[in-house]
């Protein structure tokens, strides 16, 4: 069973450095199917400095090549991304059940980065991505046809704060892909935690413009976990 959890926590960690090299390149408009390379001196990364959290640690923090140093925002995703994965699977009891759950949280974090480095999403993976999720029967909107209307109405009203610029357009699409796949009251904790983690990171940055995705999919990881807790 070790075997199994140290391979589910490299497994987190790959993804979520697969996660953050794709919000980078996006965001700096670099393609995916180029080898890794440092951000500073573009010099391509030899085969161990790309393995996750190890690679960081190997080089101290700085680039082997140009010695600049290396930003630790990949480092803890990578580390949290693990831990995070290993929870959901120690607290999920079945294994499709972990698998959808995985699959949504990689699709989150991606975007999250993605919004995170450049404030703007990839309209592909959004709206290819979440309507994959429909497809799948763990999808909550199949339960509650009775919450469609109040969903309807929530993403009316959210849509008008984006023509006031308070939300961006993919902010919605994402989280009516929530109200979906997750149901009505799910993801409005999330937007809940979502929000209040953003309020208080606008005062105490004093940033104008920020992205919120990345807040809302740390909602969605809270809630995922707490649910998981709770109902096993
Ligand atoms: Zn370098």
């Amino acid at each position: 069973m070790l075997l199994i959890y140290c391979l589910i926590f490299i497994s987190g960690t790959v993804f979520s450095s697969f996660a953050v090299c794709h919000g980078w390149r996006f965001a700096n408009s670099y393609s995916f199917s180029s080898r890794s390379f440092c951000e500073k001196c573009h010099v391509t990364l030899k085969n161990i400095h790309l393995i996750p959290i190890l690679g960081f640690l190997i080089q101290g923090g700085r680039c082997f090549f140009c010695h600049s140093k290396i930003s630790a925002v990949s480092f803890a995703i990578e580390f949290l991304g693990g831990c995070y994965f290993l929870c959901l699977f120690v607290l999920t009891a079945d294994t499709a059940n972990f698998i959808f759950i995985s699959l949504l949280s990689l699709w989150s974090l991606i975007l999250a980065l993605q919004d995170f480095y450049s404030l703007t999403v990839s309209n592909f993976l959004l709206w290819f991505g979440g309507s994959l999720f429909l497809l799948e029967p763990s999808s909550e909107f199949r339960n509650f046809w009775g919450d469609l209307n109040l969903i309807f109405f929530f993403i009316i009203t959210l849509s008008i704060f984006t023509y006031f610029n308070f939300l961006g357009l993919g902010d919605v699409i994402y989280l009516g892909f929530l109200f979906l796949i997750l149901g009505f009251y799910t993801t409005l904790y999330i937007i809940m935690i979502g929000s209040s983690c953003a309020v208080i990171y606008q005062l105490v940055t004093n940033r104008r413009k920020i992205a919120f995705i990345p807040f809302l999919s740390f909602g969605l990881f809270l809630l995922l976990l707490w649910q998981k807790t709770f109902t096993c």
